[in-house]
């Protein structure tokens, strides 16, 4: 689905397709030299970044494996509520890997928080994070992001991934969803 399917519903396009794109090359090239010699295991959290890590995944010109993890922090509105709840865990032990934890999105910065404190107590060797993007001006905790996309504005966004009550997720782009949505 491309924006002009949806613009009676959106403000405006934040970030195309293509600047996606072109970001996940950048970072995939920092993720191949930042781990030389090292076995990598992507864990794209779900359903949120199951674009991002379809695409980044496919960017990255090495082996790696994948692994996914479910929870979930949101209602149905757009605020988040700071509890964090697993509806799936992970299939892997992460004893002795490095994880790259792929995330859609930092907002309150509460899920990652809580789900790094999770992950350390896993034996991980390294735990790094790669989100696409972050709201700054929403930051509730300071999340440790090595690698983060594009910083944007704090205003409710969907596509790529991103949902308002479940839809919107296979918009192409990033956009702003317009306020009659949801007020
Ligand atoms: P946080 O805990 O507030 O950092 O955000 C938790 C999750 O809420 C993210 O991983 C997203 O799935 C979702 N989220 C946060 N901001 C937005 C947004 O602007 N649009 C859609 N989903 C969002
Ligand atoms: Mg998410």
């Amino acid at each position: 689905m491309r924006a002009a399917d949806v613009e009676n519903q959106i403000t405006k396009v934040l970030v195309t397709e293509e600047e996606i794109q072109r970001k996940l090359e950048e970072v995939a090239a920092r993720v191949v030299a930042d781990y030389e010699g090292k076995e990598l295991l992507l864990v794209g959290i779900l359903k949120g970044a199951v674009m991002v890590m379809a695409d980044f995944a496919r960017a990255l010109p090495r082996e790696m494996e994948m692994d996914w993890m479910a929870v979930s922090s949101y209602g149905a509105g757009t605020k988040s509520s700071g509890v964090v709840q697993i509806r799936k865990d992970l299939d892997s032990d992460l004893s002795g890997r490095h994880v790259l934890i792929v995330e859609d999105i930092i907002d309150s910065g509460l899920t990652l928080s809580w789900l790094l404190e999770n992950f350390a107590s896993r034996g991980a060797a390294s735990i790094e994070v790669f989100a696409l993007l972050r709201k700054p001006e929403a930051a509730k905790v300071v999340v440790d992001c090595k690698y983060v996309g594009f910083d944007i504005p704090n205003d409710f966004v969907i596509g790529y991934g991103l949902d308002y009550n479940e839809k919107f997720r296979n918009l192409r782009d990033v956009a702003v969803l317009a306020p009659h949505m949801y007020s």
